[in-house]
């Protein structure tokens, strides 16, 4: 007689891959196709209106940018990246023929802060200085906001500080643009963050301060050095609308991109989106965006590094959770330091419930052979971070849990009309020195697989 083995069912299996930092997908069961119009977060609640409302901003201060920093002179103060078709990489990601087409939204080379983050962080500090400016009579409600280029105006801002916590991305974006406006800006950065970062917010007039410990000890300690200053702004990578909001605008600029190159995306034409996630603001609030303006069709992964993975954590954990990657015996340890986050935002964990389809996981040896790919079939250059997307498309096809996602939803019929998308999230400022070491291990990653 023979007695049936207890089948492991899919979440243990998961949960192995998790602990034992292997590859692995989660999708979400809670995912919604019509989701509410308005969706509440950390008491709050956030609609479509809230994500026009950011991009209004970004327009009213259009002109200032333009004349506070030389390189948005060519698009009049609009920081957004291109929509580039990917054809000649997709042998590389493990794609066959039919299974769809491939594109980068390539944030790694947005202006100003050389990563996504120029999208969040920008329109944070832009509101805080809206507000600011309007309580000074510095300019009137609609009115020219370039008037606050002058001396008198940065006087004023002078008065005040902005502050954030930082493993560097962000750190650069809101010190640029926060001491560029005139404000006195203070980066709490981690252990992690890269000693080029730090120099060259030095070198823009933004005092850096250096933490031992990792990126939530970084945040914890600008969070209460702006509790004692009541003119400090800080800027809470872990629960700022403001940032949610700002990279939410993108979704506005990706529809009219879409729809330039000819992609359509409905039921027929599945478009799948592959956001690398840190602490989960940048991505919850595209997908956000995104959701709202493309509908059920339109289905949004976060990546995360295998000792990092702290949106799926998150995910997986019950109501009222907030568990950290140390607590799966992880490490938090990755080269790809945009996504070193113990623990994610409640904020994009809460909104991501009816709206994200999944999570995975990748090895940075992985993203550092894929750099390299999308070095020479593209001519692009991207940090390890923002490789993290392109490890997507062979997560779906290639995996048992992919191939049952891709069941489950359909999209397996029509995914010779389907659009992958990977977001790039960074690169323009790394220097040469370190992009050419980065590319080194990932050649050897590459010899070493044959
Ligand atoms: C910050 C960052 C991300 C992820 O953004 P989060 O808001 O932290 O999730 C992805 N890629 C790069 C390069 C980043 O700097």
């Amino acid at each position: 007689m023979t007695i049936a083995e207890p089948q492991p069912d899919v979440d243990t299996l998961l949960a192995n891959r998790l602990r034992d930092a292997q590859p692995a997908l989660w999708t979400n069961p809670a995912r919604q196709a019509q989701p509410a119009a308005a969706l509440p977060a950390l008491g709050r609640s956030i609609s479509l209106d809230d994500t026009k409302a950011a991009a209004a901003r970004l327009d009213r201060f259009a002109g200032l940018l333009a004349q506070v920093f030389p390189e948005l002179a060519t698009t009049g103060g609009v920081v957004d990246s291109p929509l580039l078709p990917a054809a000649t990489l997709v042998p590389a990601l493990g794609l066959a023929e039919g299974q769809g087409r491939l594109f980068i939204k390539a944030d790694h080379s947005l202006p100003v802060a050389g990563s996504i983050k120029a999208r969040g962080g920008m329109h944070e500090v832009l509101e805080f200085a809206e507000g600011l400016a309007l309580q000074h009579g510095l300019v009137e409600p609609g009115g020219d906001y370039r008037a606050l280029a002058t001396p008198a105006a940065r006087e004023v801002l002078g008065r005040y500080q902005v502050a954030v916590g930082s493993t560097g991305n962000l750190g650069m974006s809101i010190g640029v643009v926060a001491s560029a406006l005139g404000f006195q800006a203070t980066v709490h950065m981690s252990a992690d963050a890269k000693e080029w970062k730090k120099d060259r917010l030095r070198q823009r007039g933004v005092q850096v301060v250096e933490h031992a410990g990792d990126y939530e000890r970084a945040v914890a300690a600008g969070r209460a050095e702006a509790t004692s200053n009541p003119l400090c702004h800080f800027v809470d990578d872990e629960q700022s609308f403001s940032l949610l909001l700002g990279y939410s605008a993108a979704a506005l600029h990706l529809k009219n991109q879409l729809a330039e190159q000819g992609v359509a995306v409905d039921a027929e034409h599945p478009l799948i989106v592959y956001l690398p996630c840190g602490v989960g603001g940048a991505p919850a609030g595209i997908t956000f965006g995104l959701r709202q303006v493309l509908g059920p069709h339109v289905h949004c992964f976060f990546v995360e590094p295998v000792q990092s993975p702290c949106f799926m954590v998150q995910m997986l954990a019950g109501p009222g959770e907030h568990p950290s990657v140390y607590d799966w015996g992880l490490t938090n340890r990755t080269e790809a330091d945009g996504l070193a986050v113990p623990r994610a935002s409640l904020l994009a964990a809460e909104l991501m419930r009816p709206l994200l389809s999944g999570v995975f996981t990748v090895a940075d040896d992985t993203l550092f052979a894929l750099l390299v790919q999308v070095l020479d079939a593209l001519g692009e250059r991207i940090e390890p971070s923002a490789a993290a997307g392109f490890s997507g498309p062979a997560m779906l096809t290639g995996t048992t849990a992919g191939q049952a996602w891709l069941r489950s939803t359909g999209v397996d019929a029509v995914l010779h009309n389907a659009t992958h998308l990977v977001w790039t999230t960074g690169g323009l400022l790394v220097p040469d020195a370190q992009y050419q070491g980065f590319v080194q291990r990932g050649r050897a990653v590459l010899a070493a697989q044959g």
